[in-house]
Formats: structure tokens, C-alpha cells, sequence
């Protein structure tokens, strides 16, 4: 009988373990290496005292792209993790001191509208309607599939599917022939956010994300969202993967047009005869691989890449209960400006919207003494020199201040914090210039021209994660995963 091929995973996120199940499912024996101690990449637990939080994604869509992960290769999703359907799942409040929720129930969801404009809210069905052709035209041509070279592009269908998906218009003037009350145009601009890009700059077709949102549903996995990943760990023991924490890959050896091994770290070889790097592929590519081994991916070609928005976020264990909803948005005065600043100048907001993501009002097990406030405002990306805009202490104290404006005094029931910046993200994950979703999709080049899920001269080699297709967010870089393992296979049938 021929030995099973080898599979080598280089990091342990989301989408590294996504491929690990799909892999080692279709006969590989498949091997992951992390550099850090725990596995889930940004998905993981931060625990303070008895407060639980997610260090990473907040807001769940699309549940059954996880559960298909593991449904696929013969397991029950349900022996995994639980999902939470929370249909008023947004409250989003102004500088004027107004508010209205987002919901997943349409019915409900115009009348929030229409507490603060009637007309926006009778336009409330076209616009589900639009975005749902978004959606369908994304998930028909672009989620599952990978893209190698040029020649992907090629398609007839996809040419089409992608010229209807209103490549040319921007998301912001996309809400406003739906929506005419600023307030509300700003909350549905915050979806650009969601991609890590400006709403004034990203192309319309990511209206889909409202979609995603206010048609599918927002989620929360009981006991916290890094349950997601836990169960992915546990899905891929069963299965037979074998992991390796703390076990960084330095260098990726080529001879012969192919990868046969990796070195780690501790000078150990790694051999294998199929490699998945999962690390953020801007930065790990130009490590790991000697330049005249990528001559399709240059430096230049590299550092050309526009980042997306990374986060600032304080992690708030409070010793009370707070009158918030699970996840609650404070408006800045103008957030125009607030992306220019960001995009254009490299500068935060001087009244950044404030994102908070109180997990405990929907599980409140999960933190039994007081809230687990998650609070997130947008940040620029880290300079080329790897500089963050500004230090750690002066963005903390704009957030408390711009909380203490709205009425909300976390300093005073703070039983103990943590806080995440770029420089963090960066270091802890090895992300470009310390982004949460890699390139920004703000150019449409960028947006539909992500890098390749592989080198054209290295065909062992495939990537996955955030920075090539489908893109970031959880559910994406998933898919991507399930994506590179499907072509592993068929390429080897061939
Ligand atoms: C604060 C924050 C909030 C977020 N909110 C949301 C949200 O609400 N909803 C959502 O869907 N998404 C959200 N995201 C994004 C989401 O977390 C990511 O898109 C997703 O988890 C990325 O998974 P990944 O596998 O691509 O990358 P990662 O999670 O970065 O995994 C890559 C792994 O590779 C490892 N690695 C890298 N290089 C090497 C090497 N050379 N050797 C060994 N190991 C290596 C890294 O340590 C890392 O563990 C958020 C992210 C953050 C940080």
C-alpha cells in the first residue's frame, strides 16, 4: 500500500486548522506548526480572573461554514460548538444621543428605521433585495474557489458576475440611493470596517456583508466564540493531526521546483510532500522563502500592498453589569473624517467610533462576577518602519474619555484590563503591519486582485488566510482553507 502523503501546515489560525480537518479527512497525514502555545491563531480566549473574552472575532455570520468544516469530513458540528442566534443583535447610537438597533427580522428592522426616517425604512426591502444579489453573486463565483494565476480570472461568468457586483461604486454611495438619514447611512457604512477598508473607497459589491448580517444572522458560539476553534482542534485529534505549538518555521526550502522541507526555529526539518502556509503571507513569504525562489512575489510587489484597518482594543473586566446590548456602537461626530484619518494620514480619530462587545449579556456563565467588555476602536495600520501612530496610554484615555462622554464610566467597576494594539497584533501573529484582515480592499484592484493562493513556480506551495482569497473574517479565511485542501486533493488525483 503507498504511504500517505504529508501535509505540512504552517500556523495553527482559523484557516490552517480548516485545512488540517479537510486534509488529513482525505487520507493525508497532516502536521501543524504554530509558533505560538495556543492554537486558533486571533481566535483564542483571554481570561481575566474569572472574566472570559475573545481576543478576535466578536460578530459570527455565516455558522454553517464552520459547521460544514467539520459536517464534511463525517463528524456531528453539534458535538463541536453551538451557535446563538441573536436577532437584535446591534445597537447603534449617535452623537445626538439617538439610536436604533440592527435586526435580522425585517419587520423589526423597519421600525427601527423608521424611528428615525420613514422613506429609509420603505426602501428597507429593495435594498435587502440588492444586497442579497451582492451576496449571491459572491458566493456563486468567488467563495469557493481559489485563485492561482491570471488565467483564473479568465472566466467568462466570473467576468460577468463580477461586472454586475457594481465594481465601480462605492459602498457609501451605494447606502445612500437606499437610505437618507446620515445616522443611518453611517451605520451601514461601518460594514466597510468589517473588511478593514474605507466605505468612501471600497467597492459596493461588499454591500453583500449587510447581507451576511441583516438576512443571515449575527451569532455567538455558547461559551465564547474561541469555542469555534477549540472544536476545530478537537475535530482534527480526532481525526489523526498531529499539532506543534510553539514551533516557528523560519525557512521553507525549495529544490527542484518544490518545497521539501521546513526548518523551525530550532534548526529541526520538517518534511513533507504538500505545504500550506496559513501565516499572513506578506510577511512570512519574503521570510521564509529566498527572493529568487518567489520571483512573482517581489518585495516591491509586497510593500505595494495598501494594509487594512488594524484595531486598538482594551479588554475590561468590570465588577457590575452594565446597560448595554451584546454588541453596541458609539458613533464619532463625523466618521469621514475618521477614515481619512486612518486611510489617508495614518492618524486615529480624535472621536473614534467606538465598538463594544459585551459576550456576557448573551452568556453571562462565561463571566459570573461582571461584564466582559470587549471595547474596539478602528486604528491605523503600523508605519512601513513597523511604528504605531500613537502610544498605547493616549488611545487608552480617548477611549475612556469618549465612553465617559456617552455616560459610560468603565474605569469605576474596572476589575482588571488588558489591552491589544497593532504592535501586539503584529508581533503576536506575525500580520502585516499589524492589520487584522491583511491587504485593505479599498483599491478595486486590491479588492478583487488579492495575491494568489500560490506561486506560479513553487506548485507544492499553497497559501491560505486573510491576505489572499477569499479574503479576512473568520468565516472567509475558513472557507479559503476547505478551498486550498479541495485543490491539494484534486491536484494530486490528477
Ligand atoms: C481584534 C480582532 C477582532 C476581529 N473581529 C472579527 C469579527 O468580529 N468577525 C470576524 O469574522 N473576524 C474578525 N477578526 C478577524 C479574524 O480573527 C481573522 O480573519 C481570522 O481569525 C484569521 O485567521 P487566519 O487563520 O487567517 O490567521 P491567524 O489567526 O493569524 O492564524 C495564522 C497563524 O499562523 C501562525 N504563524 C504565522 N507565521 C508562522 C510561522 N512562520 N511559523 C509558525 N506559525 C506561524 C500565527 O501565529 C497564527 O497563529 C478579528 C480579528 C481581530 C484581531
Amino acid at each position: 500500500m503507498a504511504a500517505s502523503p504529508k501535509a505540512v501546515i504552517i500556523g495553527g489560525g482559523l484557516a490552517g486548522l480548516s485545512a488540517a480537518i479537510r486534509l488529513q479527512a482525505q487520507g493525508y497525514e497532516t502536521t501543524v506548526l504554530e509558533k505560538n502555545s495556543h492554537l486558533g491563531g486571533r481566535m483564542h480566549q483571554v481570561k481575566l480572573g474569572t472574566h472570559s473574552f475573545d481576543f478576535g472575532p466578536n460578530t459570527i455570520t455565516m455558522p454553517h461554514v464552520f459547521q460544514e468544516v467539520l459536517g464534511r469530513s463525517g463528524l456531528n458540528p453539534e458535538d463541536y460548538f453551538q451557535f446563538i442566534r441573536i436577532p437584535r443583535h446591534t445597537k447603534n447610537v449617535f452623537s445626538d444621543g439617538s439610536s436604533f438597533y440592527f435586526s435580522s427580522e425585517p419587520g423589526e428592522m423597519m421600525e427601527e428605521l423608521a424611528k428615525l426616517d420613514e422613506k429609509s425604512a420603505g426602501n428597507y426591502p429593495a435594498y435587502l433585495e440588492e444586497v442579497k444579489k451582492l451576496y449571491h453573486l459572491a458566493n456563486k463565483h468567488v467563495f469557493y474557489r481559489t485563485f492561482s494565476s491570471w488565467r483564473d480570472y479568465l472566466s467568462t461568468p466570473l467576468a460577468l458576475g463580477m461586472l454586475r457586483s457594481r465594481p465601480l461604486e462605492n459602498l457609501d454611495h451605494f447606502h445612500r440611493r437606499f437610505f437618507y438619514d446620515e445616522r443611518i447611512i453611517r451605520a451601514f457604512n461601518r460594514y466597510a470596517t468589517y473588511i478593514g477598508s474605507s466605505p468612501y473607497r471600497v467597492p459596493a459589491t461588499f454591500g453583500l456583508i449587510g447581507y451576511l448580517e441583516l438576512h443571515g444572522g449575527v451569532y455567538y458560539t455558547r461559551g465564547g466564540n474561541h469555542q469555534i476553534a477549540r472544536g476545530f482542534v478537537r475535530a482534527a485529534q480526532k481525526l489523526g493531526v498531529t499539532f506543534r505549538t510553539e514551533t516557528d518555521v523560519i525557512q521553507a526550502k525549495v529544490k527542484d521546483g518544490l518545497i521539501r522541507e521546513v526548518i523551525t526555529h530550532g534548526e529541526e526539518s520538517i518534511q513533507g510532500d504538500v505545504f500550506i502556509l496559513n501565516g499572513d503571507l506578506l510577511t512570512q513569504v519574503p521570510r521564509l522563502l529566498d527572493s529568487s525562489d518567489r520571483p512573482s512575489l517581489t518585495d516591491r510587489k509586497i510593500n505595494g500592498y495598501e494594509p487594512s484597518i488594524s484595531a486598538f482594543v482594551i479588554l475590561a473586566a468590570q465588577n457590575c453589569r452594565l446597560p448595554l446590548h451584546h454588541h453596541h456602537v458609539f458613533f464619532g461626530e463625523d466618521p469621514k473624517k475618521e477614515f481619512s484619518d486612518i486611510f489617508q494620514h495614518s492618524r486615529y480619530g480624535d472621536d473614534p467610533t467606538i465598538y463594544l462587545c459585551t459576550s456576557s449579556k448573551t452568556d453571562p456563565d462565561i463571566s459570573p462576577q461582571g461584564d466582559n467588555i470587549f471595547i474596539l476602536i478602528n486604528a491605523p495600520p503600523l508605519n512601513k518602519g513597523g511604528k504605531a501612530a500613537l502610544d498605547k496610554k493616549n488611545v487608552e484615555e480617548r477611549i475612556y474619555m469618549g465612553l465617559n462622554q456617552r455616560g459610560i464610566n468603565l474605569r469605576k467597576g474596572l476589575t482588571a484590563s488588558e489591552i491589544v494594539d497593532p504592535s501586539l497584533i503584529a508581533e503576536r501573529f506575525y500580520a502585516y503591519r499589524g492589520t487584522l484582515y491583511g491587504p485593505a480592499s479599498n483599491r478595486g484592484r486590491d479588492a478583487f486582485l488579492r495575491p494568489f493562493s500560490r506561486l506560479g513556480n513553487i506548485p507544492n506551495l499553497y497559501f491560505v488566510g486573510g491576505s489572499t482569497h477569499p479574503g479576512g473574517g473568520s468565516p472567509m479565511v475558513v472557507l479559503g482553507g476547505q478551498n486550498a485542501a479541495d485543490l491539494i486533493v484534486r491536484n494530486r488525483g490528477r
